[in-house]
């Protein structure tokens, strides 16, 4: 068999081994030394956004942005049916309950009429709050996932977030680098967290990081994530904190990382070109492309296949059995055993991604031949070869 080709992987190939290497030589590997300022500054310099937080994964930033709000067990939270499932953890994490609303079937993102829908049938205004009918919980955060490195509709969710008196937390875990209306995400959210996993856009290898306007959130994000001390020398701590600091050497690699940036999304954006390109014309497979208003990182790309055309489990299985990492997209969140209990209000637009869904190889590093290698293994799949 020829050489497999992973879905995403990180591609290395600037100063991370110097920046390495002066963490080892100056002693400075745990959770501070002037790499995660930098990593913070050039991140928070990038995408616009005033202050910004380096914590250890996607998840904490999620997690700590959400207890940054004090969101607990009385709340609940407006999730997409539709991501990760890493999106909807730190809800439960908080006690607090996610309410899975659908997405959108072309930017695979929390769907606004769905969460317009949502607010004005199942909630009602009360004295000291937005309260979800059925469960009693006052809802307070809305957060939309950018997935797959397409944002989200910002402006239709911020406008409802405003009519409703909502605080809006983006997971831009896929999405470091991507425009909405010609501004980057994390200029304009609330509270915007990203991921620097070995599968995103850029790695530190694993990481994290909370960026946003609100001085006071941000510096709350700070005091919780370094286990909420509230004295510089002494162990006196003013609430229940968490050990979800950046260690430096993750802060060297996005350092490093972040110099390639605009590299890598060139890239991603040149391999999205020429999937679209090679794989235009076959009858029941269309490309998910960016919306006219948006900038996608194409962070995966992701193809739709029509169920009478062909069936999108065995053309990944015939994939995988070629080395080709191509993968369903997202199950929907709602089937699943963990989130039975929580409020669904219906995803056929998420059911019909699922049943469409196919992401393919999409690695900065992928080259050209292997390119070629993927689209003829999916024209033999859905026999157009
Ligand atoms: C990767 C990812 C996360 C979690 O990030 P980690 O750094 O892996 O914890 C959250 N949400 C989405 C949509 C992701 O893709």
């Amino acid at each position: 068999m020829s050489d497999p080709i992973p879905l995403s992987i990180p591609h290395l190939n600037g100063n991370e081994g110097k920046y390495l290497r002066e963490c080892l030589e100056t002693n400075a590997v745990a959770a501070a030394g002037p790499f995660i300022q930098r990593f913070e500054r050039l991140v928070a310099d990038y995408v616009g956004a005033p202050h910004a937080v380096a914590v250890s994964s996607g998840t904490a930033a999620i997690h700590v942005a959400l207890r940054a709000l004090d969101v607990g067990p009385d709340d609940a939270v407006l999730v997409p049916d539709f991501t990760f499932a890493a999106s909807v953890n730190p809800v439960i994490y908080c006690g607090a309950l996610p309410i899975l609303l659908d997405v959108d079937r072309r930017t695979c993102a929390l769907d606004a009429g769905a969460v317009e829908s949502f607010l004005r049938l199942e909630c009602d205004r009360r004295p000291d709050g937005l309260r979800h009918r059925a469960s009693g919980r006052r809802v307070r955060v809305v957060l939309p996932v950018h997935l797959y490195g397409h944002p989200a509709d910002l402006d239709a969710i911020a406008a409802l977030a405003k009519e409703h008196g909502l605080i809006v937390v983006e997971d831009a875990a896929e999405c470091l680098g991507a425009k909405y209306k010609g501004r980057r995400v994390g200029s304009r959210g609330d509270l915007v967290c990203f991921s620097f996993n070995g599968n995103k856009v850029i790695t530190s290898g694993a990481g994290g990081m909370v960026v946003g306007a609100r001085e006071d959130w941000l510096r709350r994000v700070r005091h919780l994530v370094t286990q909420a001390r509230a004295h510089p020398t002494e162990y006196l701590h003013d609430e229940i904190g968490f050990n979800y600091r950046m260690p430096a050497m993750n802060a060297a690699l996005g350092c490093a990382q972040m110099e390639n940036l605009d590299a890598h999304l060139a890239r991603k954006r040149q391999i999205s070109e020429a999937y679209a390109a090679a794989l235009r014309g076959i009858p029941g497979l269309s490309l998910l492309r960016e919306e006219s208003w948006a900038w996608s990182t194409y962070w995966l790309n992701t193809i739709l296949l029509e169920p009478g055309a062909a069936d999108v489990a065995k053309v990944a299985e015939a994939l995988r059995g070629q080395g080709i990492e191509a993968r369903r997209v997202w199950p929907p969140l709602h089937a699943q055993p963990p989130y039975r209990e929580c409020p669904y209000a219906g995803a056929p637009n998420g059911e019909w991604l699922y049943a469409r869904g196919l992401n393919l190889p999409s690695s900065v590093g992928l080259q050209d031949d292997q390119l070629d290698r993927v689209v003829s293994a999916i024209r033999r799949a859905v026999g157009r070869g």
